[in-house]
């Protein structure tokens, strides 16, 4: 008989027979609350009915036309309306299927606007699973170690992570810059860096936000050598966080933006975007690829789109996400194991400690398991996958939130 194979790991042991919104229904009819969606892909909750039926009518009309074969209309109207939310300046778009084909080209389109060879990644950073993402991947050796030589190019530098050093916000991100500083005097000379790649929260290496000075400090010494500046949106954009994107928390101005995951609600696409100046530097031919921008995924979409702004998707994130982190820290603060609640809007993160203070993924764990076992999905993330995170559908309510925490608790609570 064939199988799996184990390459796979289970985070929950359910199969799902159907999904509506933020709950998944399993084979054997028992009800769980998704709180995963399936890894912050499933912004409108699933099988949204406008989303099911646009895709149920573009299956219709045509289903796979190749982009550089023949072009069709969902996928010129996506085009058009992404300038509804995409950054000023930010005007041309390349469509790819995963995250991690967008951040290559990403890669692609920096290395060859500026000539230079380097990237900088931030350590903690996931930018995906294909060779070249997973060279600019450092959340976790489990990502890179076995397959090695990995992509040369690649320089790492510290985020603004107070977790790791118990500093301030302040102090990791005077000390990120200044590292950031003396890897460019000592590792990456400018004229040999092509772009900075950073997520505005640092989604599976813990949950951890960027700030607005770092950004900010990203961005000066961008524009004082002529280095990009990428931001990886695959998981922090369409809403997730409270705001569109994730770096409308901070300010920061990409030269690229990565995007894919809430985009088509579980539909398979992702896309870069950057200016005309810059995305005509990259060479005809050179991004490609024969599924780029299906066209029911285009279709979904569409419809992605205007759910999230008919029922204000991106403002319920942030209301039900202060909901839902007000509830995780006073579980939090009734369990000392329970050292940090973080994040932004619906990207939400638990770390657990030791007695020693050290991150405790054992923990984190069982916490998780014993939560899917009572009906609650979670995933975990961080470096020793010490952080329980908390992604539901954008379309979550209060009530669903309020049985997520009870679940929450009776799990902490049984696991102590
Ligand atoms: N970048 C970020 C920030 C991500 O979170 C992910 C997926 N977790 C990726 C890239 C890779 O996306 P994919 O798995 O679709 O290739």
């Amino acid at each position: 008989m064939t199988s799996l194979s184990p390459v796979l790991k289970q985070a929950t042991g359910v199969v799902a027979a159907r999904g509506e919104g933020a709950l998944i229904f399993d084979e054997e009819g028992r009800r769980h609350l998704d709180f995963t969606a399936g890894i912050g892909v499933t912004s409108t909750g699933h099988c949204h009915p406008r989303v099911v039926a646009a895709a149920q009518e573009q299956v219709g009309k045509i289903i796979h036309a190749q982009y550089t074969t023949v072009m069709h209309r969902p996928l010129l109207d996506l085009t058009e309306r992404m300038g509804e939310v995409l950054p000023a300046g930010l005007d041309r778009m390349f469509f790819a299927n995963s995250g991690s084909e967008a951040v290559e080209a990403a890669l692609r389109l920096v290395r060859q606007a500026t000539g230079r060879p380097n990237v900088v990644v931030f350590h903690g950073g996931f930018h995906g699973r294909t060779v070249a993402a997973a060279s600019m991947t450092t959340s976790g050796t489990r990502f890179r170690s076995g397959f090695s030589p990995l992509m040369p190019g690649v320089v790492v530098s510290p985020f603004p992570d107070p977790t790791h050093y118990g500093w301030s916000r302040e102090e990791a991100t005077r000390f990120a810059l200044e590292q950031l500083d003396y890897t460019l005097q000592t590792i990456s000379a400018p004229a040999d860096t092509a772009a900075f790649v950073v997520e505005p929260v640092l989604g599976e290496g813990g949950y951890v936000p960027a700030s607005t000075e770092f950004l900010a400090g990203l961005r000066e010494r961008a524009d004082r050598h002529g280095i990009l500046l990428v931001l990886d949106e695959v998981q922090t954009g369409w809403g997730r966080t409270g705001k569109f994107w994730g770096h409308d928390h901070f300010d920061g101005r990409p030269d690229v933006l990565v995007t894919a995951k809430g985009l088509a609600s579980g539909f398979p696409l992702s896309g870069i975007a950057a200016s005309e100046e810059l995305m005509a530097k990259a060479w005809p031919g050179s991004q490609g690829g024969t599924y780029g921008a299906n066209a029911v995924a285009c279709a979904a979409a569409l419809a992605t789109l205007d759910v999230i702004k008919d029922e204000g998707l991106v403002h319920n994130a942030a209301v039900r996400g202060e909901q839902l982190r007000a509830g995780l820290e006073q579980v939090a603060s009734a369990h000392g194991r329970i050292t940090d609640v973080r994040g932004l809007g619906l990207m939400l993160g638990c770390e657990f400690r030791d007695a020693d203070g050290r991150p405790d993924g054992a923990a984190a764990s069982a916490a998780q398991q014993e939560a899917a076992r009572r009906g609650l999905l979670l995933l975990t993330c961080g470096a020793w996958g010490q952080v329980v995170r908390f992604i539901p559908a954008l379309v979550v309510d209060d009530q669903l939130v309020d049985e997520a925490l009870s679940v929450w608790e009776e799990a902490v609570a049984a696991t102590s």
